[in-house]
């Protein structure tokens, strides 16, 4: 949802459903902050031969918003966040992914307002963006969490102004008829670092609400950039469509 600052996060109950396994709530606000990793730095990966390359710096091609043009904005070579929501053209399953992100520095950044964006694979789950540097919010809600769902296993997150870059494999759910037999999962390096390892998904992302997974799932899906309210950079995506090792190709 575009233009909306949530209210402070940090350090409070939020009232939302409680998440399974867990005492905490959905964006619960006392749930502990994940421990701070100073000196981490965004790993800049060159797309290899194979990949499907999704912005270079140049154009907007593989992407678009709705039945219009991607309403994004090319800036020094960066994706600019604007208007809505971009989503990549093609659609994929499992996947590596790379990215690089940033927020501008200068700008005010407090809680979920100011730094934040996410990239929803399958165009349904997402890996939240934030800038979570000094910026606490509720965990489940900061850079590099299962937005709703999971916080990263640590904090990661450089200053304002810095690129950053997150690593993701992911897979989606597997089902039999309209039973979850796998749900989906993800593995996250932040600045080169494991934040999520193996984790599963819920469900689809929600907001104040509990994720569950709908009876019915697309096999692939396109990948969709969140607009937020906030001019959040991107650039280097690519990613790598993972299939079966084919015992037949030399
Ligand atoms: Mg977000």
């Amino acid at each position: 949802m575009a233009g909306i600052v949530l209210a402070d996060g940090f350090g409070v109950k939020s009232g939302n459903p409680k998440l399974p396994d867990s005492p905490y709530e959905v964006h619960d606000g006392t749930r502990p902050q994940p421990r701070v990793v100073e000196n981490a730095g965004a790993v800049v990966v060159k797309p290899p031969a194979d990949a499907k390359v999704l912005f270079d710096g140049k154009n907007l091609d593989a992407w678009s918003s709705g039945k219009d043009a991607a309403a994004w904005q090319i800036v020094d070579g960066a994706m600019v966040a604007a208007k809505t929501d971009v989503s990549t053209k093609e659609s994929f399953g499992a996947i590596q992914l790379h990215a690089e992100w940033r927020c501008p520095a200068g700008r005010k950044v407090h809680d979920q307002g100011g730094g934040n964006s996410g990239i929803f694979l399958m165009g349904l789950y997402e890996v939240q963006v934030l800038q979570s540097h000094n910026n606490k919010t509720y965990p489940d809600g900061q850079a590099a969490s299962l937005y709703g769902q999971c916080p990263p296993l640590v904090n990661a997150t450089t200053k304002q102004g810095d690129w950053q870059s997150y690593d993701i494999i992911f897979t989606p759910p597997v089902y039999d008829g309209e039973t979850v037999k796998e749900p989906a999962r993800v593995t996250i390096l932040h600045n080169g670092i494991v934040v999520q390892n193996n984790k599963a998904y819920l469900g689809p992302t929600q907001h104040k609400t509990l994720a569950s997974y709908p009876k019915t799932h697309p096999a692939t899906a396109p990948i969709r950039l969140q607009f937020h309210g906030d001019s959040m950079e991107y650039r280097n995506f690519w990613v790598r469509p993972l299939g079966t090792y084919d015992q037949t190709t030399p």
